[in-house]
This record gives structure tokens, C-alpha cells and sequence, in this order.
């Protein structure tokens, strides 16, 4: 009952609350309700829709022109959700003349309708900002994909130049490694070769001697 007095309240004085506070209470659950792409439908024009409009639900003939709740990205049908709501409430969904109809119907209405754009939810969720248009949201959207995508792949570049220095340090330092082990194996094979020599020079001429055979 106070919901209904605050909602015949909002017909007399306008807004219940600011977009600030409307965001804050229903933007946390990413729902149609608070999405940026949330727009009406008629005679082949898309307008985003009112504060108001998204405080009642009242989203059909919203502003007096004949229109229909629309998804911008037409990521789901919300007439069709709509009409499946209100069958599942009992209620009337002849919307013909839904502006001059009792607030009491428009109020039952707005109701299953909002309870549609609560709970329906997508991967292509923006915050609504008030006053920009579906379309200024769509280009602020491929704007800041296009960022993320840069991002990531600025940070991959940084990931892979690591990853090859690192890998290029520790090539080098396996290489160093083979270097001096090579260089103690050719130290001990020119001691075992002098080692050789110097027993050469000395022993032949020994050996030859007890062979018998003469220096001269
Ligand atoms: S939440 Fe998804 S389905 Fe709902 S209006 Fe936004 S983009 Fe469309």
C-alpha cells in the first residue's frame, strides 16, 4: 500500500528519486532495469527512457507516443517477457491508450513490468547514465572494449618481453656454464699432454739406454 501511494505520489510530483539513488538501489543486479541499453520502440524510433519511466515501469506510450518497452542490443524480447509476466499476474495487457488509462491499471501494469526488468540480466549489462542516449551508450561501450582490448594486449607484449629476457638470461648463463666447464677440460688435457712430454723427455733416453741401444 505506501508503494502504491508513493507511485500515485509520483504521478502528481514527478520523479521519486534521483538517478543517483535510483542507481544505487536497483544498479547493483545488472538487470534491464538500470542498463544503459533499456529503450522504447515506436514508428521505427528507439528512445532511451525517463527516470521516471524506470521508477513505474511505465514504459508503454511512455511520453504519449505510441511505444513498447525495446532492448537496444534486442539481446531479449522484453514485450514478448512482458506479455508472459503479465498472462502469469492476471493481468490486462490490452495496452491501447495506456497513457489515459486509471493510474490504479497503469500502476499494475508498470508493476509486471518491472518485475520483468529486474530480473532480466546479459552479458551486455552498461550502467545507465541519465540523459545519454542508447546509441551514445553503444559507442561508449565499443569505446571502452576497444581499451580493454588494447590493455591486454599492451600487457601481454610486457609479458612476453619478460618472459624472453628471462629466457634469453637463462640460455646465457647455461652457455657460460658449458663455456667453463670446456675451458677446465682443455686445462687438464694441456697438463696431461705437458705431464706426457715432460715424462717423454725424460724417460726416452732411459729407455733407449737400457734397450741397449747408444745416444751416438
Ligand atoms: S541488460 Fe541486456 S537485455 Fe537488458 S536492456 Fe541491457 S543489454 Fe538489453
Amino acid at each position: 500500500m505506501a508503494d502504491e501511494m508513493e507511485t500515485v505520489e509520483f504521478f502528481l510530483t514527478g520523479s521519486l528519486l534521483s538517478h543517483k539513488a535510483f542507481m544505487e538501489e536497483h544498479g547493483k543486479d545488472r538487470c534491464c532495469l538500470t542498463c544503459g541499453f533499456l529503450s522504447t520502440l515506436g514508428a521505427g524510433k528507439v528512445d532511451g527512457v525517463l527516470l521516471g519511466d524506470r521508477n513505474l515501469g511505465t514504459l508503454f506510450n511512455a511520453g504519449g507516443s505510441d511505444s513498447h518497452p525495446h532492448c537496444y542490443l534486442s539481446e531479449v524480447s522484453l514485450i514478448f517477457e512482458f506479455y508472459k509476466a503479465a498472462k502469469a499476474a492476471n493481468v490486462d495487457t490490452d495496452l491501447r491508450g495506456f497513457a489515459s488509462r486509471a493510474p490504479q491499471e497503469r500502476i499494475e501494469i508498470g508493476a509486471v513490468m518491472r518485475d520483468v526488468l529486474a530480473v532480466t540480466t546479459c552479458d551486455q549489462y552498461v550502467p545507465w547514465r541519465e540523459h545519454l542516449s542508447p546509441e551514445w551508450h553503444w559507442e561508449h561501450k565499443r569505446m571502452m572494449d576497444i581499451e580493454r582490448m588494447r590493455s591486454d594486449f599492451t600487457e601481454q607484449l610486457e609479458k612476453d618481453r619478460r618472459d624472453w629476457t628471462e629466457r634469453l638470461a637463462e640460455r646465457q648463463a647455461g652457455d657460460d656454464k658449458r663455456e667453463k666447464h670446456f675451458a677446465h677440460w682443455i686445462a687438464f688435457a694441456a697438463i696431461i699432454l705437458g705431464l706426457f712430454q715432460l715424462a717423454s723427455a725424460f724417460l726416452a733416453p732411459v729407455a733407449l739406454k737400457a734397450l741397449g741401444f747408444s745416444g751416438n
